[in-house]
């Protein structure tokens, strides 16, 4: 069989092309069909992503994710899990644990090729040899400020270093020193030998090698110096293989300083950079620093807190991987900074839920409803369906009494004409249950509502009546002795601000709201939920059972999304403008 990628079998790996899965093209890929067509690929696409193990995955990253493996899959390519591990300072087994969980939970598998930079430590100081050998590189002792005040500006040139002539030997005889130890952190560094006047201030002499006394939580005390980002992501990918080395507009200006590397170091591949833009969202903050600040300083509950961007914390609060990835089909890639709609998120998450999350009652901030028609003592029973639109779906069985717990929200004592819910001399439909009318309410000496005095028709049981009257109005319901106490935690954007990156600091803007916790109840099937599985609580919104707390007595729920309520809505713009 031929390995040519013009095999016209389909069997060679470069043949293998998004028109072949249907897929749509973006830029990115419209680059690989041009390399394929043009045969500068010799094998299958290799991808890789690279995380620097400083912190959590975050939704950004999931979309990098989502595309270094979708590509590597699309294109029957391979895709690498490197991590990129050149700053021990920052850097831990935490995180690498962490991101590799992440990854797998996404769906993504990167087999038996799991790297570190940190390996490749070794041949990276081999070939920052090779350059000082070959004059295009050299050690500098000037200070960091100095060498600061040498750069220039983007519209100056900077000037030679007075160490930029010295002897090669002189040079390669310092940098062997400075791998033994002999020098302090900052003494000198090693820069590539380039052109001072560069229009491209990355192409200023940039730095390949600090000296950094530090233990890494990897190659532990055996380096006392650190290849910069520069000089070890370019040369990872060309002993790795990759073939396009996809990633965010920021490096876009490093480009031409990762072309320089590998054409003037004597590697065994050519892979090719392409830079897109970076996933932005409204009403959060994405950056490590900023999320670890907010881990680190309490204003949150760890880094999978339901409020978090990230992807542990997406996880806890109700996503799946198909929602993610459906919001990132949606958002696409481009080269163009934005700034995408919170909302955007949301939708895909309900349109997830909406497909698969069977359908409960539970109430949210209780109050009671006594039916005081009722026969004493007796229950009643429904058998209702968990998911109405299918017709296979299955039943549960739901107990009904004459004392339950309604929605403190389904209450009004002064409602508008248009309110179809419970109010003075009102009557609604319990779901699935009967129509109840409100006879009279109790407040307690505070002034607020313990309960909702009702009198129920018994000849409208499953909700319909001889005299066949309308009710508009249909609301929920748990029955009170049958009922399961649980926690219900409910959540709005961390930030009140729709751009918290532009305080000056950040934790300005943090929303007081964000977090809600409600001591409500829930339907009895529902004891025994599994931790991670969602439900729809019916008018409430789709909650997510949480995967660590409430795992004895009392259930905890994490409302993942509401449903589009418009009298929630209405009622929170009236808050918003009190
Ligand atoms: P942060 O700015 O959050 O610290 P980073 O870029 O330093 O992120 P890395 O661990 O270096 O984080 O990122 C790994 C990969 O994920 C890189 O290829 C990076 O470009 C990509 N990535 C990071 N953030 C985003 C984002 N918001 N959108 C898309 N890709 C991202
Ligand atoms: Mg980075």
């Amino acid at each position: 069989m031929s390995d040519s990628p013009k095999d016209s079998t389909g069997t060679s790996p470069a043949s293998a092309g998004p028109s072949d899965s249907g897929v749509g093209t973006d830029f990115i890929r419209s680059i690989i069909n041009e390399d394929i067509r043009t045969e500068s690929l010799q094998g299958a696409v290799h991808t890789r992503f690279p995380p620097e193990p400083n912190g959590y995955l975050h939704i950004g990253h999931a979309k990098s994710i989502i595309l270094n493996f979708g590509i590597a899959q699309e294109y029957r390519g391979l895709c690498n899990l490197r991590f990129d591990d050149t700053n021990p300072v920052k850097e831990d087994t935490e995180f690498v644990e962490s991101i590799m969980e992440d990854i797998r939970w996404l769906g993504f598998d990167w087999e038996d090729r799991l790297y570190f930079a940190s390996d490749y430590f070794e041949q990276l100081y081999q070939w920052a040899e090779w350059l000082i050998s070959h004059d295009k590189a050299y050690v500098d002792e000037l200070s960091a400020e100095e060498i600061r005040l040498y750069r220039g500006t983007p519209t100056e040139p900077g000037r030679n270093s007075p160490w930029r002539d010295r002897p090669r030997d002189e040079s390669l005889d310092m940098f062997r020193r400075m791998r033994k130890g002999e020098f302090p952190d900052g003494h000198c560094i090693v820069r590539a030998r380039i052109d001072m006047a560069h229009p491209n201030i990355n192409m200023r002499d940039p730095a390949l090698y600090r000296i950094r006394h530090v233990h890494h939580h990897r190659t532990g005390d055996a380096w006392c110096i650190y290849p910069t980002y520069d000089f070890a992501h370019g040369q990872s990918d060309a002993l790795e293989g990759i073939t396009h080395s996809i990633c965010t507009l920021e490096f876009e200006n490093h480009r031409p300083l990762y072309d320089w590397l590998l054409e003037n170091l004597p590697v065994p591949h050519r892979p090719r950079q392409i830079e897109f833009a970076r996933l932005n969202l409204t009403w959060t903050v994405m950056s490590k620093r900023k999320l670890l600040r907010l881990v680190q300083e309490g204003f949150v509950d760890g880094w999978d807190d339901p409020r978090m961007p990230t992807i542990c914390g997406l996880r806890r609060r109700g996503y799946t991987p198909r929602a993610i990835k459906d919001f990132c089909a949606r958002i696409g890639v481009s080269k163009t900074n934005s700034t995408v709609d919170l909302a955007l998120l949301e939708f895909s998450l309900r349109e997830d839920l909406n497909a698969r999350a069977p359908r409960y009652m539970g109430v949210v901030d209780p109050v009671k409803l006594v039916i005081t028609n009722w026969p004493q003592g007796k229950i009643d029973s429904f058998d209702a369906p968990t998911s109405p639109d299918d017709p296979q779906g299955g039943t549960r069985q739901i107990p009904f009494s004459g004392e339950l717990y309604v929605e403190r929200e389904d209450y009004m004592d002064d409602p508008p004409r248009k309110w179809f819910r419970l109010g003075p001399g009102r009557e609604v439909r319990l779901k699935f249950a009967y129509y109840v009318t409100c006879q009279e309410v109790l407040y307690d000496e505070t002034g607020s509502l313990v309960e909702i005095r009702c009198t129920y028709d018994p000849e409208s049981r499953g909700g319909d009546t001889p005299d066949g009257r309308k009710v508009k109005g249909t609301i929920h319901w748990v029955s009170a002795a049958q009922a399961v106490p649980a926690e219900i935690r409910l959540y709005e954007t961390l930030f009140d601000r729709e751009n918290p990156e532009e305080e000056e600091d950040f934790t300005q803007a943090l929303n007081p709201r964000s977090l809600q916790v409600r001591q409500g109840f829930v339907e009895p099937a529902l004891a025994s939920l599994a931790p991670g599985e969602s439900v729809q609580f019916l008018r409430m919104g789709y909650f997510c059972r949480d995967i660590r707390d409430g795992q004895g007595e009392r259930p905890v729920f994490n409302r993942s999304v509401t449903l589009k309520d418009a009298w929630a809505r209405i009622i929170r713009n009236q808050r918003e403008n009190e």
